[in-house]
């Protein structure tokens, strides 16, 4: 437990802003509140701050697992992350050998290198120049398009930039890759950026969004974890936040609004239906409905592993990679995220891997490793998914099993009974179809902002949405400044 508060009687005002969620995004919106001079206190439900960026021993001693978010290029190109000085607490970022690589049937991986010219040379010439068409104009934009897509909704900044992306995002990913590759490596590599949409690949805007802006910012970037684990990166924003004054107050699960001291403003961390639930009538029942009709999609099945030695994949590019996505080829990956959406468990599952030990040895003891996995499965299930994951990280790496020392697994339920924002196991903060990309929590140009002058949403069901990126708490805690005329 960081800090442990205690209130006198709660006086008028007593702080300016009551933050509801110890998220990054609820650390960022505290952290640009109390820059700007403002007290405040966050109030976090778990014993740890940190919402989807903890790091626990899951499995044996000295086994340090990330339990949700792993693998952060959104964390290094936040433009609100860029500013902070956290690394003055603690937080080093670590880039893998190779930031991504997704092995196929023949042994041989398709890789995402930080440098455009020598992914593409990998593929066939006709997709490799199509690749460099794809991504080369954009990799030193990236700042701006990144400026214009992780803001509330308004015209752009930097409209060409922006356009030659969103041109790029309107085929549905099924359509845009068999379009402009013609090699399976490219297909592929394309599909599994996309597939962390949690949407099916047949899916327009969203999924080719998506997809590209994480593929753009490895290029631009990388894909780097936190040494220590993702925890060191709520340490260095909670150590930040305190010494501007900041206090973080844990194990306190709010069930209504007026449990929470005096404040000019409540800022909520936390999915549309909390918010709705936790501020009651404050908030006119119309809005109400509207946030109770936000849409949560599917949720996923983890096991974080203590293996005795690395994955042995069959593939040398995968041994030196920080993420591994496995699911084999482009069609077959887009049948398992469409199963998904049908209610149906794959039982070739696509599957997110991480590989931290492999850049951090901070994780395991000396020679042994972590390995973190992830499949979606539908909304809500407790189906246990170990065999279908093992059977298909087995394809790629034969022998996996036997490095196996312990395995911690988590479905749906148990996700949400960690962190009740993740409903349903939904780990995106809400659907993130196009649709909702643009209207969350619902329609309105001031999406941060509620009906009431005092309450603000600033969790991942606001913009710009999921991610480890601390930029929905940002947004909404420029709003709050606004209003209050700082
Ligand atoms: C398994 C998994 C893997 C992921 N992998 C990645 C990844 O590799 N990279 C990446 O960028 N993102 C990843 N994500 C997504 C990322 O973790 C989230 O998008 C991000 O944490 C959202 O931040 P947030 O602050 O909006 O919400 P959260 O991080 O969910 O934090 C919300 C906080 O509010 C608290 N809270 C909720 N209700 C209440 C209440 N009533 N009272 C008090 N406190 C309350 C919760 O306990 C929680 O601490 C992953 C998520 C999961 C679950």
């Amino acid at each position: 437990m960081i800090s442990d508060t205690s209130f006198g009687t709660p006086g008028e005002h007593e702080y300016d802003a009551v933050i509801v969620g110890a998220g990054p995004n609820g650390l960022a919106a505290a952290i640009r509140l109390a820059e700007a001079g403002q007290r405040v206190l966050v109030a976090e439900a778990h014993s740890e701050p940190g919402g989807g960026t903890r790091t626990a021993e899951l499995t044996l001693p000295g086994f340090h697992h990330d339990v949700c978010s792993a693998i952060h290029p959104m964390g290094v190109a936040s433009s609100f992350f860029k500013t902070l000085p956290l690394d003055q607490f603690g937080l080093e970022w670590i880039y893998p050998e190779i930031p991504l690589a997704h092995p196929l049937e023949d042994g041989e991986a398709a890789v995402l290198l930080q440098s455009v010219k020598d992914t593409a040379a990998q593929f066939d010439s006709f997709s490799a120049a199509t690749y460099q068409m794809v991504f080369g104009p954009l990799v030193d934009k990236v700042p701006d398009i990144m400026g214009d897509l992780f803001a509330p909704p308004k015209l752009p900044s930097h409209p060409i930039s922006t356009t030659l992306f969103g041109l790029r995002t309107l085929p549905a990913t099924l359509d845009a890759a068999r379009l402009w590759f013609t090699d399976e490596k490219a297909r592929a590599l394309l599909a599994g950026n996309a597939a962390h949409s949690v949407l099916p690949l047949d899916r327009p805007l969203a999924t080719n969004a998506i997809g590209l802006m994480l593929m753009l910012v490895g290029h631009a970037y990388g894909w780097p974890v936190a040494k220590g684990g993702s925890q060191s990166i709520t340490r260095a924003m909670v150590a930040y936040l305190q010494s501007l004054g900041g206090e973080v107050k844990t194990d306190w699960n709010v069930q209504t609004i007026d449990e929470l001291p005096l404040a000019a403003a409540y800022l909520f961390d936390t999915p549309p239906s909390a918010l709705s639930r936790i501020a009651g009538d404050r908030l006119p029942e119309k809005y109400r409905r509207r946030l109770e009709r936000f849409r949560h999609g599917p949720g996923i099945f983890k096991i974080d592993y203590a293996l005795n030695d690395a994955v042995p994949w069959k593939s040398e590019a995968c041994r030196r990679a920080g993420t591994v996505h496995v699911g084999g080829g482009i069609d077959e990956i887009a049948k398992a995220e469409r199963e998904v959406w049908e209610g149906i468990h794959p039982e070739h599952p696509f599957i997110l891997t991480a590989q931290q030990s492999l850049c951090d040895p901070s994780r395991a003891p000396e020679g042994k490793h972590t390995f973190w996995a992830y499949c979606h499965v539908p909304a809500n299930s407790d189906i246990d998914m170990t065999e279908a994951i093992e059977n298909q990280i087995e394809r790629f790496a034969p022998g996996f099993r036997d490095c196996v020392l312990e395995r911690h697994t988590m479905n749906c339920l148990d996700y949400e009974r960690y962190n009740p924002s993740l409903v349903g196991g939904d780990i995106v903060g809400g659907v993130a179809d196009w649709r909702q990309l643009v209207t969350r929590p619902v329609v309105s140009l001031k999406p941060h902002t509620t009906p009431a002058d005092d309450i603000f949403i600033c969790s991942s069901s606001s913009p710009p949405g999921g991610g480890v990126h601390g930029m929905c708490g940002y947004w909404a805690a420029e709003m709050v400044l606004k209003k209050s005329g700082s």
